[in-house]
């Protein structure tokens, strides 16, 4: 298990600007030793030092911290219920590593905190009560709980809740796999099937260690996806992004989605253009397995949900934005605010 760090001394001989440190004081800055010996150069061109460094970009605009609605969206403490059959369920508000593309680095500096195992049945009754059928256990990291605690989160689900369907999100893996323990798989193993959506964002995260931890993980018979964002300047070369899926692919890890970042407050200069993300789809699409490429994910302000595209799609324009239709087909004006 590698050590957490929080000091800002820690990126030295990188020298932040006034408005980075700024930054860092509305979005702390925090990681692992781990995470950071995978930096190559004190630089923001390095994919791994660009996805931690505090940036004075983040605290300028005035994007919505929460523009998908997920406080207003709790029927209950903790789960958010956006469609009709799925919902998920935020166990805990911390992490081991701030990604600086976090989409929820609005609650970072809140006290850490997990779910009670009484608001954990509470969202369980709601999920038999509502007929939801898919969940996913978010945070925060679950991963960081108490192995016991986070099988009786995924049991209750499917047991009281009824849930067919349970996905675990976490990036732990990635920045620190030595802190994923024997104990954690296999009490996962005992809910199976369950569906692990990792966090990979660059070939540049993977080492033997995480290597051997995703074997692991497979043994035990969890089922491993993963959901990158596309980040300006960190993964957003079609070279980059055909070595990722391949390589997850390789390593027996299904690329699920990629995000397209969202327009958040502290996170919108990772922000790449609708059309170029599509395009970079397009420039893989039958280069690399059809397996490998992953759907293209667009989280539509409001709490609309997320509008799905591939390398085929087109975009058309309206008023200086992308015209999306949501999946109960209503339209939708998306990108900067010009
Ligand atoms: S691991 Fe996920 S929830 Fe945690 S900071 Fe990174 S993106 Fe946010």
């Amino acid at each position: 298990m590698s050590r957490i760090v929080t000091g800002l001394n820690t990126l030295e001989p990188f020298v932040l600007t006034r408005e980075a440190v700024a930054a860092a004081g509305e979005f702390p800055f925090k990681t692992t030793e781990y995470y950071l010996s995978l930096v190559r150069s004190c630089s923001e061109d390095d994919p791994v030092f660009r996805q931690i460094v505090p940036s004075g970009e983040e605290i300028a605009g005035n994007y919505p911290s929460d523009p998908f609605m997920e406080e207003e969206k709790m029927p209950v403490p903790h789960l958010i219920h956006r469609y009709p059959q799925r919902a998920v369920f935020l166990a805990n508000n911390f992490c081991a590593s701030n990604c600086r593309h976090c989409m929820r680095k609005r609650i970072w500096k809140e006290k850490p905190s997990s779910a009670s195992l009484e608001e954990v049945r509470e969202a369980a009754d709601y999920c038999r009560r509502s007929g939801i059928e898919d969940v996913i256990i978010s945070g925060g990291d679950p991963f960081l709980l108490p192995p016991e605690f986070l099988g009786e989160i995924a049991t209750l689900f499917r047991k009281r809740g009824g849930v067919k369907v349970l996905r675990i999100g976490t990036r732990l893996p990635v920045v620190d796999p030595g802190r994923v323990s024997g104990k954690l798989l296999k009490t996962l193993s005992h809910v199976s099937p369950i569906y692990i959506m990792l966090h990979y964002n660059h070939p540049a995260e993977w080492t033997p260690q995480g290597d051997e931890l995703l074997r692991k993980m497979g043994t035990c018979g969890l089922i491993l996806m993963n959901q990158s964002v596309l980040l300006k300047g960190v993964n957003d070369e079609a070279s980059v992004l055909g070595e990722l899926f391949m390589g997850l692919l390789e390593r027996g890890v299904k690329p699920y989605y990629i995000h397209q970042c969202d327009l958040v407050r502290g996170v919108t200069h990772f922000w790449v253009d609708l059309s170029r993300s599509v395009g970079l789809l397009r420039e893989l699409q039958g280069y690399i397995s059809g397996l490998a490429l992953p759907y293209l994910a667009v989280d539509v302000p409001g709490g609309l949900g997320k509008v799905l595209l591939g390398p085929s799609d087109s975009l058309p324009r309206k008023e200086g934005k992308y015209l999306l239709r949501t999946y109960t087909g209503r339209e939708v004006l998306y990108g900067f605010d010009s």
